[in-house]
């Protein structure tokens, strides 16, 4: 990739080559006729590009996911619900198999490239930029960003300056800051007029109070209905694998509901969590087994009783918190003991403390409103020429693909817009 100063002009400068920076200069490179079409410039502050394709999906990448609705993200749905329309999951597998990346369909739904690995997956939208004789100059971090006297923008850079007609703002969030998106993509924004909601980490495990049992069961992992509520109204319910750490917990039904308890917490509302370790199970049905279960097997130990029913290194665990002897028969658990264990099983208080932070969060919750752009085109309303894509804005997805597919399909539309196309034509406007 070229290093070398880059000043000038271009037709189209892009800041940030992540997914959704690479995303929208291929497209406007294809859409502008390669090599011979308009110049794109893709400008990326850190040394190496895709550091998050590359970690993402465990090394995998979760590319996308087979089933894609608006209801999979947080956000103005009704716009995100236009946005998705213009490039689906479909279009998404179609797009990559042209890049020669085949995905597979997991039986989560969520895809993955057949090669098992993430590299696939930056390598291919690397060569099909440099086929398109898109100019990638990395180590160039973008550090002001103006309209231009005459026409377009000029962009301020590590390496010196640069004018563009327009430019697509692709400079993520702010977790995972050492990858290069720290957060100044927003600042960028805000000088250009944009406003930017208050910004959390999203999908990030939660650390609970150190008097809490999670670190004698770090490693496991169990099926449990998690409840968010706040201000004593449920926020977010949601069911899912729980895994037990040494600082907590996570898991993908932890990940997918942190965004609830950093949102409420950074607005200084009160915010509680809570879990049923037996899914769909009110606490009269769980009464009702536990006491046929003392009547049938009266002689089985408690632990072993409730072993039945979740993993036994919890059971354990559990009949410990509530003041409970894990060996003692489960005929003679008293009513009161029976009634804190049945109160623990389904409505169990989880004593989060703080979330882990940005270096452990998978998103961003938060970002430029999604208001400020038409989602036709990701074009701002308020600066013409100027485009925002991928996670900067003000939408994040629940764990399975959906903030990958978010990138693809908001950069499909910029890129393909800046290049002086405007919208897909058959794009429903609602
Ligand atoms: C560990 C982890 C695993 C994940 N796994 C998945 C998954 O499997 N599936 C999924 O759908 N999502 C996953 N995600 C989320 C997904 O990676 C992001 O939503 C997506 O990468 C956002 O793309 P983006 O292009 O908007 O931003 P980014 O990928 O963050 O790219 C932004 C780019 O802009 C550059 N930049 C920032 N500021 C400047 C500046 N001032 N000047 C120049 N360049 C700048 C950065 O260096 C960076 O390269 C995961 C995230 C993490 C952290």
């Amino acid at each position: 990739m070229s290093n070398v100063e880059a000043s000038g002009a271009c037709d189209v400068a892009v800041v940030g080559a992540g997914a959704a920076g690479l995303t929208a200069s291929i497209v406007a490179g294809e859409r502008a006729g390669g090599k011979t079409g308009r110049s794109i410039v893709l400008l990326d502050g850190a040394n190496r590009i895709g550091a998050k394709i590359l970690v993402s999906g465990g090394g995998r990448c979760n590319v996308t996911h087979d089933a894609v609705t608006p209801s999979d993200y947080f956000g103005n749905r009704r716009i995100i619900k236009n946005v998705l329309a213009a490039f689906s999951a479909a279009d998404t597998v179609e797009w990559f198999a042209s890049m020669g990346v085949t995905l597979k369909r997991e039986d989560t739904g969520k895809l993955f490239p057949v090669t098992d690995t993430a590299r696939t997956v930056l390598t291919a939208l690397v060569t099909r930029a440099r086929t398109l004789g898109i100019t990638i100059r990395t180590g160039h971090r973008v550090s002001g960003l103006e309209k231009s006297v005459s026409a377009g923008f000029v962009l301020r850079h590590s390496h010196g300056s640069l004018n563009a007609k327009n430019v697509i703002l692709a400079t993520g969030g702010r977790s995972i800051p050492r990858s290069g998106s720290d957060g100044f993509g927003y600042s960028l924004a805000r000088r250009l007029g944009h406003s930017v909601t208050t910004t959390v980490p999203a999908l990030v495990p939660l650390v609970l109070d150190a008097q809490m049992f999670h670190q004698s069961l770090s490693g496991l992992s169990q099926e449990i209905t998690m409840t968010t509520t706040v201000n004593g109204h449920t926020a977010d319910t949601r069911s899912g694998s729980l895994l037990w750490t040494h600082f907590g917990i996570s898991g993908p039904v932890v990940m997918d509901a942190s965004r609830f308890w950093t949102l409420a917490r950074e607005r200084g509302e009160d915010a509680f969590v809570h879990a049923n370790f037996l899914p769909g199970q009110t606490p009269e049905q769980v009464r009702a087994w536990f006491v046929h279960e003392a009547s049938h097997r009266p002689r089985r130990s408690l632990v072993n009783t409730l072993a039945l029913r979740v993993p036994e290194r919890f059971a354990e665990v559990l009949c410990r918190h509530a003041g409970c002897s894990p060996q003692q028969a489960v005929a003679q658990v008293c009513r009161a003991d029976r009634e804190r264990l049945i109160a623990a099983l389904t409505k169990l208080a989880l004593p989060i403390e703080r979330e882990r932070g940005w270096n452990y969060a998978e998103v961003t919750a938060g970002g430029v409103p999604l208001e400020e752009i038409d989602y036709r085109t990701m074009e701002s309303k308020l600066v013409p020429g100027l485009y925002l894509v991928g996670e900067i804005l003000d939408c994040d997805g629940r764990i399975g693909g959906f903030n990958f597919q978010w990138a693809w399909t908001t950069g499909f539309l910029a890129g393909r817009a800046a290049a002086g196309l405007g919208p897909r034509r058959g794009h429903h406007v609602a």
